[in-house]
């Protein structure tokens, strides 16, 4: 990880707070107010990440309370977990939209089912229990991660919303997380992607229990979406602040198109279920690895529905998995 700290135009400051994923970093931009500052996506709820805002406050010069607002792209752990411990310190108020919050409340709210729905999800498709098992351990760790969790206020796509004394447009950006917004500035060009938008890394796109079941599709449309707004910089998630958009999304779509022909042509040689072709696509070795493997198993279940929605790959029940076969 390079610079933990980086100055942007405008006065922006690009806060790399670490994570003990293999994503390394998830940003966090200071935006500099009239009075005081925004905070967007604050981090995930890790000791580490508490420190470096300690320190990271006390050598810009800030103090809590300067901390006006605190404003999430998305509801993901990595963006949210650290937002209730800023407000309780700050007492900023937490915007997010309604179906991000939803989100939160039925991962990490009380008596969440998620799990049970996970657990039903993969093993339908083919995950042996005892793996499930490491993948529920893990999600099990996330709650404190998130905790405390924030009071919100909604913010909504087609509102609009003054950051670093700009107005910003608020855009929905579904299927990397439903609820998701990216935030535009027509004036300096500037867009504020979350996660829709990554470079150098394909942003997860997931099959999520209680979604809707077409993430990758709404995905696509979303990048169209995007595609067409003119701008000069963007402010991922993860990784740095990058020129080329519309490059970037070229490249993501072209790469969804070459993992679905590449899934339609293994199920070609062979029906299998999800999870085998998962370890087909991704390796066994993601085993040791259960946060890995979710990403890796939802991702590759967001490709059948897709496939199988194109008419392209079809499902049957073989025992107690379903098998994807092609057409
Ligand atoms: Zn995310
Ligand atoms: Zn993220």
């Amino acid at each position: 990880m390079s610079e933990i700290r980086t100055t942007l135009e405008h006065g922006w400051i690009q806060v790399k707070v670490p994570l003990p994923f293999s994503l390394k970093w998830v940003n966090s931009y200071i935006v500099p107010e009239t009075e005081g500052v925004t905070i967007i996506d604050p981090g995930l709820g890790t000791s580490g990440a508490k420190e470096l805002w300690a320190n990271t406050l006390a050598e810009e010069g800030l103090g809590w309370d300067d901390i006006k607002r605190i404003v999430l792209t998305h509801q993901h752990p990595d963006h949210y977990g650290l937002a209730g411990y800023m407000q309780e310190r700050s007492g900023a108020p937490v915007y997010m939209t309604e179906r991000s919050h939803a989100y939160t409340q039925r991962l990490w709210g009380e008596g969440s089912r998620f799990p049970e729905a996970l657990r039903r999800l993969y093993v339908l498709h083919g995950m042996p229990g005892e793996i499930m098992n490491r993948i529920e351990d893990n999600l099990d760790g996330f709650a404190a991660l998130v905790s405390p969790q924030p009071k919100v206020e909604y913010i909504a796509a087609g509102q609009r919303i003054q950051l670093g004394q700009r107005e910003w447009e608020l855009i929905d950006a579904p299927g990397h997380a439903y609820g998701a917004l990216c935030f535009y500035q027509p004036d300096i060009r500037w867009m504020i992607c979350g996660d829709q938008v990554l470079p150098r890394i394909t942003p997860n796109v997931s099959v999520v229990p209680d979604e809707e079941e077409d993430p990758l599709e709404t995905f696509l449309a979303s990048l169209k979406e995007l595609r067409a707004y003119d701008v000069a910089y963007a402010l991922p998630g993860h990784r740095d602040p990058f020129t080329d958009f519309k490059g970037r999304i070229d490249e993501l779509i072209a790469h969804h198109a070459r993992r679905l022909d590449k899934m339609a042509e293994l199920l070609k040689q062979e029906p299998g279920t999800a999870f085998a072709l998962c370890e087909t696509l991704f390796g066994s070795r993601l085993r040791d690895n259960p946060h890995n493997l979710r990403f890796a198993m939802s991702e590759t279940l967001a490709h059948l529905y897709f496939l199988e929605r194109e008419g392209r790959i079809r499902s049957r029940e073989s025992g107690a998995a379903l098998l994807y076969e092609s057409i």
